[in-house]
């Protein structure tokens, strides 16, 4: 590390954002890169923990300091190698994830937390401008062929292990196009979409046989598949959203987030949306239930979309505005954030759940809520009629789709629906392993891509051991 006191003689800064009023005109990213010299002014501040919490925090175990010690020399080629050597797409979590490395930094003993993500982010893109990503194509193919079903983080970065094993793999997506949730759930003002198509140009340069607008299981068949491959990796994600089923849930003015967010998002990249209804919140009185992420996202879009007035309940209590580091530290901490998407305009509102939906004429017109104590019960008196002429359901996901390409496998899962395996990734039907949200349950990018490396290992050692 160019100067072990960094951390004494630096201040932290860190990414910022467009004016509000600048980025809501548009879908586009809005978070404004660091200078060079202040990137590597913020890995100087790396202390180089002997044992380093950032490291172990990071689902994928990225060598965090090591890229940080390179980054304070300016060595942007060789951070690129370490940080290529624990995580395929760091643009990706270079954009969006949570980043609990940073949590777990020693400096967040103090609030300032090295400005990781942030790093990260700027190794990458770095590396893409100056043209130093190319396909690595493997030197010896085998004569192994592996189908992977779906396309999202998880998928995409075992496909990119399996390819550079040097097998043939043929990654299958029943969406027009590749990326899973990163594609059709996160939306383009938190990762552009083109970010996802450069990494698939790599992927299909390295040998990976990418075929889209195939559901398997209806368009394909698994059992096809099976006599076919020599092994079937399932990563299907866990798309079934948790419902409200309460009074007035039948009026048409209520949605799924995903449908929502989905749409938007094809709009953005001119995808035709062929007899799909046109969800806008322009003008409407939105109401979001749910406080996490998707939440956040239905929020950032109903804004830029011209929302009249938005409004987010949350069954949970208000969390701390701060936590106690001592017993805390290096733990992710459940304390009170604002996402940007917040930032923008919305009221949040705390231990409030939802009674009833009042439709009008077929027109949803308001809603009822209550409030709750910590244990759920509704506090007395605390009835509440808020105008509503749209509502996004975002309270998270229940399990994976059963649909015909698990039904026709009789594939085994958990109490909640997720695809069981063994530690080795391998489910109850010879050949077929699972990873990432359809065996986790909904999780983050992070940890799908962490998944998918994982279970490609596993895959490649399964074929060795069967050869
Ligand atoms: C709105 C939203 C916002 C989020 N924001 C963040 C965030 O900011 N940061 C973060 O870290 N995480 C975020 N997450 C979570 C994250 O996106 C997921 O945990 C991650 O994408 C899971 O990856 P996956 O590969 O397991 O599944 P997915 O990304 O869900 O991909 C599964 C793919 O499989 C395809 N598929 C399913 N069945 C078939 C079939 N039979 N045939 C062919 N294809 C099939 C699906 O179409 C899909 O494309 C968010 C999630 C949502 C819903
Ligand atoms: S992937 Fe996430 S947790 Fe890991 S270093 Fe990057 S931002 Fe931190």
């Amino acid at each position: 590390m160019k100067n072990v006191n960094g951390f004494l003689d630096i201040k932290k800064t860190d990414r910022t954002y467009l004016p509000i009023a600048e980025r809501v005109l548009n879908f586009d990213e809005f978070v404004k890169s660091l200078p060079k010299d202040d990137l590597q002014q913020q890995a100087i501040r790396c202390m180089d923990c002997g044992t380093p919490y950032c490291h172990v925090s990071c689902p994928l175990h990225n060598l965090i300091p090591d890229w940080n010690s390179l980054i304070s020399e300016n060595d942007y080629k060789n951070a690129l190698i370490q940080l290529h050597s624990t995580n395929n797409f760091p643009e990706f979590t270079g954009r969006i994830c949570p980043a609990p490395c940073e949590a777990g930094c020693t400096l967040n003993i103090d609030n300032n937390p090295v400005s990781i993500k942030t790093i990260e982010c700027a190794i990458i893109d770095y590396a893409f401008e100056k043209n130093w990503i190319k396909p690595q194509i493997p030197e010896i193919k085998t004569d192994k062929k592996i189908a992977i079903i779906g396309s999202g983080p998880a998928g995409m970065a075992a496909a990119q292990q399996l390819v550079r094993m040097g097998h043939s793999v043929v990654l299958y997506e029943k969406n027009k196009k590749a990326g899973g949730l990163l594609r059709y759930g996160i939306p383009d003002f938190k990762l552009d979409k083109k970010i996802i198509d450069r990494r698939l140009e790599q992927m299909t340069q390295e040998g990976l046989i990418l075929k889209t607008g195939l559901n398997v299981g209806v368009d394909v068949s698994i059992q096809d598949l099976q006599q076919k491959c020599d092994a079937i990796l399932l990563t299907g994600g866990c798309e079934i959203p948790k419902d409200l089923k309460i009074s007035g849930r039948d009026s048409s003015d209520i949605y799924f987030a995903m449908n929502y967010l989905s749409q938007q998002n094809k709009i953005n990249s001119s995808e035709n949306l062929l007899d799909e209804f046109l969800i806008t919140a322009k003008d409407k009185n939105v109401i979001v239930i749910g406080g996490g992420d998707t939440g956040s996202d239905c929020i950032g879009t109903a804004v830029r979309q011209g929302a009249k007035k938005i409004t987010q309940l949350e069954i949970m209590p208000k969390p701390p505005i701060q936590v106690d580091k001592f017993t805390n530290w290096p733990k992710w901490e459940h304390k009170f954030r604002t996402s940007s998407s917040q930032e923008e305009g919305v009221e949040r509102i705390f231990s409030t759940t939802t009674a009833e939906f009042i439709n009008e004429n077929n027109k949803l017109t308001a809603i009822k809520t209550y409030k709750v104590d910590d244990k759920f019960h509704k506090i007395d008196d605390s009835d509440k009629t808020i105008d509503a002429d749209i509502v996004f359901l975002a309270m998270g996901f229940v399990a994976p789709i059963y649909d015909e390409s698990l039904q026709q496998l009789d594939i085994k899962t958990d109490k909640r629906g997720n695809i069981k395996t063994d530690k080795k990734y391998q489910t109850n039907i010879a050949k077929i392993f699972s990873a990432g949200d359809m065996k986790n349950g909904q999780s983050l990018v992070v940890t799908a891509i962490n998944d998918g490396r994982l279970s490609a290992t596993a895959i490649n050692n399964f074929l060795k051991e069967s050869a």
